[in-house]
């Protein structure tokens, strides 16, 4: 019986997590709930799974979600704040982590759960961004595992050879990451001046978060999971492409140097990535529909247009210059997409946003968290004059 943390579970991951988790009572189960202020959304699912432990990581609300589950006749313990999310991730009661908070607000748990040895469920891209090597140095001080749950990666990792982590000396030439291109593949940039929050979170293919839908739009997110593969892989940026593939079947690819070329396919539906992760290297059923190939029309493939989608350049760009250059990227992408979604600044300025604050701090060195940390807030200060200056 695998004990299993979802930090983030009222998120679309979180859903998606406790879904597979509930098809296997004899396998799985979920000690450790969390949320951020969505407390009645967090009871709901306490009154559902029933956690030995829920955390509200507005420790304001922390009241109200003990009311909440008292009035619900549900018995688990009650925690709340930034610690106590920390603790859990850390904590005895749990031996799985699938950190699945968004944006950066999702380091300290993750680290903490990779420094405890646990088995880590990565589909917190930004934190792999924000702090790569600390991650992967806590990983191996702590000795656990870390399979990635970002469908990507998760493929990548399947086409590898024993699901091997590492490409050194594995064959490999190539890691190819498909895109969907999004809802605005194909637009021009003049097509993409006044789009709404809305219709840039109307994925065509994949149901997810608001703020991971914007970087879907604007190809941030696979600018990201070039800099995760980077990261998880140990493959150079060269080594690393992208290809549109707006039918979202072929969730990533792997080419060796005899010219053979692995695909993992499947419905597009985070279940398959969750149920491979918890059960690796066993296999559960997640509930995911079967993949029909009669039905499934032509597969097609295009390169992505980097000049209308600035940002998937711009990662590339941040991910050659080193550094903490990737956790300036991400920082000033999570308060431009912050001020999109609040109708505050256009949908082609988040990459401007993120160009100005890239080039105004060069990249330094990452030393450990806390000057990481001390970065991603001037990058967000940064970010917030490049807003008022785009406004
Ligand atoms: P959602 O926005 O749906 O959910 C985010 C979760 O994080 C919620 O539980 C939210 O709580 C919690 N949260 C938000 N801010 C904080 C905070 N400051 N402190 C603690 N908890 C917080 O996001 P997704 O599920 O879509 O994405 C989660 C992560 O997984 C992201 O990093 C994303 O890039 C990645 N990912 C998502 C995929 C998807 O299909 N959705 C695919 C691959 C990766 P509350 O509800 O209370 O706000």
């Amino acid at each position: 019986m695998k004990r299993v943390a979802v930090l983030g579970a009222t998120g679309s991951i979180g859903a998606s997590t406790l879904d597979v988790i509930a098809r296997h009572p004899d396998r799985f189960r979920a000690s450790v709930l969390s949320a951020h202020r969505n407390v009645a959304a967090l009871a709901e699912l306490c009154a559902a799974h029933r956690p030995e432990l829920a955390v509200i990581a507005d420790p304001a609300l922390e009241g109200e979600l003990a009311r909440r589950l008292a009035a619900a006749g549900v018995r688990c313990a009650v925690a709340s704040g930034h610690a106590a999310l920390t603790a859990a991730a850390s904590g005895t009661l749990c031996d799985t982590v699938v950190a699945a908070i968004v944006g950066a607000a999702g380091l300290d748990s993750t680290l903490a759960a990779a420094r405890a040895g646990k088995r880590l469920l990565l589909a917190n891209k930004e934190s792999i961004v924000l702090a790569g090597p600390l991650l992967l140095q806590a990983l191996h001080e702590g000795g656990g595992e870390l399979i990635p749950v970002d469908s990507e990666h998760n493929a990548i990792f399947q086409c590898l050879p024993g699901g091997r982590p590492d490409l050194r000396g594995s064959g490999v030439r190539r890691l190819i990451l498909t895109a969907s291109g999004g809802p605005f593949r194909g637009r021009t940039r003049a097509e993409l001046a006044a789009v709404t929050p809305d219709q840039a979170c109307r994925h065509p293919k994949w149901s997810m978060g608001r703020k991971i839908s914007v970087d879907s739009a604007t190809l941030m997110n696979k600018g990201l999971e070039v800099i995760e593969a980077h990261h998880l892989f140990g493959a150079p940026a060269d080594t690393i492409e992208v290809a549109v593939h707006p039918q979202s079947l072929v969730h990533s690819l792997v080419e060796y140097v005899d010219g053979s070329v692995l695909a993992q396919l499947g419905n597009p539906d985070m279940r398959t990535a969750i149920a491979h992760a918890l059960a690796w290297p066993e296999r559960v059923e997640s509930g995911v529909a079967p993949l029909t190939l009669a039905t499934c029309g032509a597969l097609e493939f295009e390169a992505p247009d980097l000049d209308t989608f600035r940002c998937l350049a711009l990662a590339y760009q941040a991910l050659r210059a080193g550094g903490d250059a990737p956790a300036i990227l991400n920082a000033a992408n999570e308060v431009a997409v912050e001020a999109f979604l609040a109708g505050a600044l256009p949908f082609l300025a988040i990459a401007e946003v993120v160009e100005g604050v890239l080039a105004e701090l060069p990249p330094q060195a990452v030393v450990d968290v806390e000057s990481l940390v001390a970065r991603d807030g001037e990058a967000r200060a940064a970010a917030r004059r490049q807003l008022r200056r785009a406004c």
